[in-house]
């Protein structure tokens, strides 16, 4: 039996647009959805905006009353402290944000993130009430030694490690040879790989847990390409970059037809 889990359309800003940027940003989507009627009960818009601008935003949400959920691109494994240059869940939560980003390919190349240090993160967001978003994928490289879904499937087995079965948590495929590429995975191959995940959901947080989370699909999504993978079963969403960052497109995206 079909369950219905509410799609989210996830925008992640990376390190784009400044706090006035992001104002400016965030007014235009909103009235350029609303304009079209965009029902906002059908899917769930949450923006990913760098950290210095997240006040700002969270102020613009509320002010005007626009129901995007809000997230941070990363956190800190610590609570507060004697830590240069981090940013605890305890912050983020204050701020009103419902998700963070963990594990992004990004956080994984350059700021060598192991799987180990993504599970440290998952359990941090938890602890702070936040929802975190998982992201896993394989490179080019693993792809032709592996297959798509070996690695990514190791990858969330080590993140949902202690992981209990009734947390919120939200799964994103991203292969990174997709990411930025303009090259995206067929929808097949998202779904694919998202069963998969939504096996190792099951085995790891319980039938239910599985049947609820939802798993993303990232990796040079576009207005052209939205519909065929939220047409996939275990396709329940987007992880979106730099169309994320185009009023119209990402408006595009969020407005998709099955
Ligand atoms: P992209 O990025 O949409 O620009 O490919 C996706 C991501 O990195 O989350």
């Amino acid at each position: 039996m079909a369950v219905s889990r509410l799609p989210l359309i996830a925008g992640n800003w990376k390190m784009n647009l400044d706090h006035l940027q992001a104002v400016a940003f965030v007014q235009k989507l909103h009235w350029t959805l609303k304009d079209a009627k965009h029902e906002e009960d059908s899917v769930e818009v949450a923006v990913f905006p760098p950290f210095t601008d997240i006040r700002t935003v969270q102020t613009l949400l509320d002010a005007d009353k626009i129901a995007f959920a809000l997230g941070g691109q990363d956190l800190s494994t610590k609570d507060s402290g004697a830590y240069t240059g981090e940013i605890s869940g305890a912050f983020l939560k204050q701020l009103d944000c419902r998700y963070v980003i963990i594990g992004h390919s990004e956080r994984r190349e350059y700021h060598a993130e192991t799987d180990e240090v993504v599970a440290a993160k998952v359990e941090a967001a938890l602890r702070h009430g936040l929802a975190p978003v998982i992201c896993v994928g394989e490179t080019a490289e693993d792809l032709e030694k592996h297959g798509a879904a070996a690695v990514p499937v190791a990858q969330l087995e080590v993140a949902l490690d202690g992981v209990a079965s009734d947390a919120d948590v939200v799964v994103a495929y991203e292969p990174v040879w997709a990411i930025g590429s303009g090259q995206a995975a067929t929808p097949q191959q998202a779904q694919d790989v998202c069963a998969k995940l939504r096996e190792v959901v099951a085995a790891k947080l319980g039938a239910e847990a599985a049947e609820r989370t939802r798993i993303l699909y990232g990796g040079s999504v576009k207005s052209g390409n939205i519909a065929g993978f939220m047409r996939e079963p275990d396709v329940d969403g987007a992880l979106v970059g730099g169309a994320s960052l185009v009023t119209d497109e990402f408006a595009a995206i969020i407005r998709y037809q099955k």
